[in-house]
């Protein structure tokens, strides 16, 4: 595994932060997940513009540039000789006070872990997998935005556990108003008539690149999608159901809360979106 360590690439068992790091002491920071499929980097600007995007969003000025950034994800990849993998870039608030405020951090950390995921077993991506609606609510959005993809996962971290503990892989996310937002770390879609349906963004989503792009291979594949407010009778009543996410990428449900999706088998507009995906990737 190789790090990029503000601006050295390193052994993972070399690269060190301080421990007061702001991003370790409050999850002062923000983070991505990349994969890299046949030694090409998955949707990189995409990934590093969404990194920009929600470190303008917490007032957190990354110190290098977008193509800098750039040149650094696939200079560690290098370093790396990973043909397939996954990085994540890492910024933080930087070294600081003990106190909260980040005005004593003067410079933000960069860090680039490259290594290897695999979120789910083989099988389950053929059978598909049983989730559960979890009794930790989305913090809302006006408390902060989903779409800020910051290092507090404790609320994400917490409903993990929670679906763990009901013995399942994943679960589903509510909001405060009982809406279906988005699973732990993945966004979720239902088909119903054959079309796409996955919660509006204001349900309290993260802006998913994975579920961006399952949106324009619906699109080039003429199914209909629509983003609207989902609750949980839609997802029991659904035809079928998919989760999407860089690690996951496009995994079936079967199950939620006890009740059998469709058939109990992952659904025709799944399987062809599934294989639409890994042809995408490969190109
Ligand atoms: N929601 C959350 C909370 C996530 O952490 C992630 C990333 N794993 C996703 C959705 C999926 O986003 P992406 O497709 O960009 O990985």
């Amino acid at each position: 595994m190789k790090v990029y360590l503000n601006g050295t690439i390193l052994d993972a068992a070399d690269a060190a932060i301080s421990v007061l790091d702001h991003g370790l002491l409050y999850g002062d920071g923000v983070f991505e997940g990349i994969r890299i499929y046949g030694g090409k980097v998955f949707k990189l600007r995409e990934h590093v513009e969404r990194l920009f995007a929600s470190a303008k969003a917490i007032m957190l000025t990354i110190p290098i540039s977008i193509a800098d950034m750039e040149k650094a994800i696939l200079d560690t990849v290098a370093a790396s000789g990973l043909a397939d993998g996954y990085i994540r870039p890492i910024v933080t608030r930087g070294t600081g006070c003990l106190g909260i405020d980040p005005v004593s951090c003067e410079k933000p950390s960069i860090i680039i872990i490259v290594g290897t995921i695999q979120l789910y077993p083989e099988e389950c991506y053929r059978k598909g997998i049983e989730i559960v609606s979890l009794p930790t609510r989305r913090v809302p959005s006006e408390c902060l935005d989903p779409r800020i993809k910051s290092l507090n996962y404790l609320n994400n971290v917490l409903a993990k556990i929670e679906a763990r503990q009901a013995g399942c892989k994943e679960g589903v996310m509510l909001n405060t108003a009982g809406q279906v937002a988005e699973c732990t770390a993945d966004n979720i879609f239902i088909v119903k008539h054959g079309a796409l349906l996955t919660p509006a963004p204001q349900c309290g989503a993260l802006d998913g690149i994975t579920m961006r792009t399952v949106c324009e291979l619906a699109e080039s594949l003429s199914i209909r999608v629509t983003a609207s407010v989902l609750s949980r009778y839609d997802l029991y009543t659904a035809d079928e159901c998919f989760l999407t996410g860089t690690g996951a990428e496009l995994i079936p449900v079967t199950k939620i809360d006890g009740r059998t999706i469709g058939s109990g088998e992952p659904g025709p507009v799944t399987q062809r979106l599934i294989k639409a995906f890994h042809d995408y990737v490969k190109q």
